[in-house]
């Protein structure tokens, strides 16, 4: 496909940093890291959902994946930074397993997503998704603590975008509440806008993470290049008496 990024990064039209490939897959460093070492896996031929994937491709996505955790498992303990790592949802038994002992063999913190294949569309559905992977990260001894669970944000032009986002808002106000002692809440902001124009999409997402932030959401994967996201975080915290507001910080 011509206008599709992943395959102009397996063409080399746009750089990337490799880490592991083979005749089938790429693996490389994501744009946006949620954290060091924070790795997609391709195929190199083009599909564009989980429905077109080949067979034979999935298998070598999960083969590599394999391979690249176990590289993952490796750096984590050179890493000086806490990781965090992205993420565990309520499908794919096999990885869950994987994915709680990595993290509960470590400091890292592990991110919990409101997604079972599909995202749910009601508040209920979500929190009933977070509540049964937080009591699958608490009997393998992951505290609260180093737990973010992600209310799985949608792009708001997708038919119930706008739906999701509110769920989403209420998911984040709501879970401290339900969970005690509590644990942590994150959101991928960028995600709000995906497929807008470029001029829409920071503003957008600036705006969407200061309506997430007055629900007590605690992280956020944002763009920290882009000036109107590190104007509204500079503002979030300043509202949240975290920082002195001073004028010249603002232009
Ligand atoms: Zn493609």
């Amino acid at each position: 496909m011509d206008d599709c990024i992943f395959c102009k990064i397996v063409k080399g039209e746009i750089p990337s940093f490799k880490v592991f490939e083979d005749d089938k897959i790429l693996a490389f460093e994501d744009i946006n890291p949620i954290s060091e070492g924070h790795t997609l896996i391709i195929p190199k031929r083009h599909a564009q959902n989980l429905y077109e994937i080949q067979g034979e491709d999935l298998i070598a996505i999960h083969l590599a994946s394999q391979k690249v955790a176990q590289a993952i498992k490796k750096a984590m303990k050179i890493c000086k930074r806490p990781t965090i790592i992205n993420y565990l949802s309520d499908n794919e038994p096999d990885d869950q397993e994987e994915l709680l002992s990595l993290v509960s063999n470590s400091d890292a913190s592990l991110v919990i997503r409101a997604s079972k294949g599909t995202i749910p569309t009601s508040l209920e559905g979500k929190l009933q998704i977070i509540e049964d992977l937080l009591e699958m990260a608490n009997e393998a001894d992951i505290p609260n603590e180093r737990l973010f669970a992600d209310p799985s944000i949608v792009h708001i032009g997708s038919g119930m975008g706008q739906r999701h986002l509110l769920n989403s808002y209420e998911c984040v106000k709501v879970i401290k509440d339900l969970v005690q002692p509590p644990l942590n809440t994150i959101a991928w902001i960028a995600n709000v806008s995906s497929g807008l124009p470029k001029t829409v999409r920071k503003p957008l997402e600036a705006t969407f993470l200061s309506y997430m932030a007055g629900a007590g959401l605690d992280a956020a994967m944002v763009d920290v290049l882009d000036k109107n996201i590190r104007r509204t975080l500079y503002l979030i915290k300043s509202f949240r008496d975290e920082i002195i507001f001073t004028k010249t910080e603002m232009t």
